[in-house]
């Protein structure tokens, strides 16, 4: 399997909360597994996504986005976002070009100069799509200012534009190395952790602004029938108040019918198999505030 000019590497894909960095990935694998929602902070930990091509492999770390934690859910997800950048052979900064570089960019960036000259780091302006070429040319300068950038990389992740540049240039970037997982894998996650990013991609997206981030997913059940090419799946919705659960329940059940119905359809998409799917709604008081809650859906390493 190794050839000889074999390259590969671990790219870590680092941003503020809402860039674009989980639309990125997904469209670089082309299979959606990261929960994506116009809502910041879906991404709670690092997801390794893998794609290997003909002479090389890339393994990016799609990190939870570095912002100061407000709570334990908070530690963990910057914490996560550090270690992912120390096990990095490439960094990869992933802005939006619609945001001018304000107190968050800010302490990105000084987090990054600790890493100037011993990695190389990529800046990828993402959403293009949203602004006139002139304004581009504007905050490319501004950007290479910082003087940190040993490239900078306009794209429309959601567009599916520039993504190529970005995959030629990591590729100049990567040092030979070894086929580090098998080619036709695309992460590392295990499938119930997939389907549970799943329940939580839909629940974020269908719920308004009343039910913020306090979702979490516990998959009480994942089994497949004997014999058969069926899945049996039952999963709880944890919410923080007793408010949301009405909401995410809906009238006469229809929101949680509407959940259950889109999560299996990706579900078995992704199983390639038929699957019953169960979904029952809790409510976990205060979950982000208590460690032990945190690590048991599923929160920790
Ligand atoms: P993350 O928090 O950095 O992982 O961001 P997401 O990938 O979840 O994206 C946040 C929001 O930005 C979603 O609503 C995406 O559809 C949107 N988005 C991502 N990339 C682009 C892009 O290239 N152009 C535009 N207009 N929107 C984008
Ligand atoms: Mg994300």
């Amino acid at each position: 399997m190794e050839e000889n000019n074999f390259k590969s590497g671990y790219i870590s894909v680092v941003g503020r909360p809402n860039v674009g960095k989980s639309t990125l990935l997904n469209s670089i694998i082309g299979e959606k597994i990261s929960a994506i929602s116009s809502k910041p902070q879906t991404t709670r930990q690092n997801i390794t996504f893998i794609h290997t091509d003909d002479d090389s492999q890339m393994i990016f770390l799609d990190t939870p986005g570095i912002q100061r934690p407000k709570n334990k859910l908070g530690e963990f997800m910057l914490n996560e976002s550090k270690e992912g950048i120390e096990e990095a052979d490439i960094i990869t900064y992933i802005v939006d070009v619609s945001k001018r570089i304000g107190k968050a960019e800010r302490s990105i960036i000084d987090i990054l100069k600790e890493y100037n000259g011993q990695i190389p780091i990529i800046l990828l302006i993402n959403k293009v799509d949203k602004i006139k070429k002139e304004e581009l040319l504007e905050i490319i300068y501004m950007y290479s200012n910082e003087g940190i950038f040993d490239e900078l990389i306009p794209i429309s992740a959601i567009k599916n534009d520039g993504i190529d540049i970005y995959l030629e240039t990591l590729k100049k970037y990567l040092k030979p190395g070894p086929m580090y997982y098998s080619e036709d894998m695309i992460t590392d996650k295990n499938e119930r952790f997939i389907v549970s990013e799943i329940i939580r991609e839909k629940g974020l997206r269908y719920l308004n602004e009343e039910v913020p981030h306090g979702l979490a997913i516990s998959i009480e059940r994942f089994k497949k029938r004997k014999d058969k090419n069926f899945y049996d799946i039952e999963a709880i919705i944890y919410v923080e108040r007793e408010a949301h659960k009405k909401i995410i329940i809906g009238r006469g059940g229809s929101m949680l019918k509407r959940i259950g119905t889109e999560s299996r359809e990706d579900i078995e998409n992704l199983l390639d198999a038929k699957v019953n799917l169960q979904i029952w709604v809790k409510v976990q008081k205060n979950w982000r505030e208590k460690d032990n809650l945190v690590k048991r859906f599923g929160y920790n390493r």
